[in-house]
């Protein structure tokens, strides 16, 4: 790939392309951002574009410079990464003496460093003096997720290049890219773009279990059927408080956008907008069953319910509020829904 075909973060893109265009490629550079992956890719791609054999101010991708840094095996792009927490002194020591040489193949040498914030004082304070004073052959990219770990010293010898998240339209295209089917990709980007950190990691497999799912809850809770399963379930996972506001968290997202879809095919049966146009079958039935005043009312208790969850409220009664509120009118016990075994409301776990 080349610095041109990088996806997104044009403006990071243009600093780079100007920084051979000009010949002034700074010493030491500081990538910042939410995605690592995304990160490596450019440093990688910007270095194998400073040292392309065909000196057009990209990378060919086919001398044997680029497909060398392709292949991870070019000996003057190091990548580094943490030994453990924090990098070692040891690493630091390699580091700097590879620094103080010239660059055995190329005009340059590049250090791409993962992880730069977890450089701490006590190995910092060697690798300074060679950011001090650099060879000109030498390029450092120190890649970051959190600038302000960095320290200030360190950060003031730096051009620092901060990268914004991708776009949904640019993750779908650097899935695309990497031969992701288009509409799995896009499913991809619409669900997971918002707190991706990698995104190399998202899995196709398992969002689709996910989203299977969330469809058969949303169907029990629109033919208000099995609802107490749900329940069940609910109150199971809602031993473990972290996990089960991840889970709640991802529920209500999955859900909401399910009910998006439900609510545009009852303004529209043919319409082409759907986020789940995979699902669109099922969703006409759903449809079928349910109004838009039952959609809002279900959207506003599942936000409700996730807010009071992540303010500490006791989140197995909140379940029973919510799921009561499901329990056909005819079914419904005195004191409510029927409790699990031993789960009385009032006992519940309560997360403060
Ligand atoms: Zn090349």
């Amino acid at each position: 790939m080349s610095l041109v075909e990088l996806i997104g973060n044009t403006r990071v893109k243009a600093t780079l392309s100007s920084y051979l265009r000009n010949e002034r490629v700074p010493s030491s550079l500081i990538f910042t951002g939410s995605d690592p992956y995304h990160q490596l890719l450019f440093a990688l791609n910007f270095a194998k574009a400073a040292l392309c054999l065909n000196k057009i101010n990209d990378a060919c991708d086919r001398c044997r410079y680029c497909l060398a840094i392709d292949r991870g095996l070019f000996p003057d792009v190091q990548i580094l990464e943490p030994d453990g927490q924090f990098y070692r002194k040891n690493q630091l020591d390699e580091l700097i003496a590879g620094a103080c040489q010239r660059p055995l193949q190329a005009e340059k040498r590049f250090f791409i460093m993962k992880d730069a914030q977890r450089l701490n004082e006590n190995s910092a304070n060697s690798f300074l003096k060679t950011l001090e004073e650099p060879l000109p052959t030498n390029v450092f990219i120190l890649l970051t997720a959190n600038l302000a770990q960095i320290l200030p010293t360190i950060q003031s010898r730096c051009q620092i290049l901060k990268f914004l998240p991708l776009s949904n339209q640019e993750v779908k295209l650097e899935l695309q890219s990497r031969g992701v089917d288009p509409e799995k990709a896009r499913l991809l980007a619409f669900f997971s773009a918002d707190d991706m950190e990698d995104v190399a990691a998202v899995d196709w497999q398992e969002l689709e279990e996910k989203r299977q799912a969330m469809l058969s809850i949303l169907d029990c809770l629109i033919r208000q059927s099995q609802v107490e399963d749900i329940l069940l379930d609910l109150y199971d996972r809602s031993r473990s408080r972290d996990s089960f506001i991840a889970y709640f968290r991802e529920m209500v997202n999955l859900i909401s956008v399910l009910l998006r879809d439900i609510m545009v095919l009852m303004v529209d049966g043919s319409s082409t907008t759907l986020i789940n146009s995979d699902y669109k079958e099922k969703l006409m039935e759903l449809a079928a069953l349910t109004n838009i005043d039952k959609i809002f009312f279900l959207i506003r208790k599942m936000e409700f319910l996730l807010r009071d969850i992540q303010r500490n409220l006791n989140a197995r009664v909140l379940i029973l509020e919510f799921i009561n509120s499901y329990t056909p009118e005819g079914t419904r016990t005195p004191g409510g829904t029927r409790t699990p075994e031993g789960a009385c409301p009032q006992q519940g776990v309560n997360y403060g």
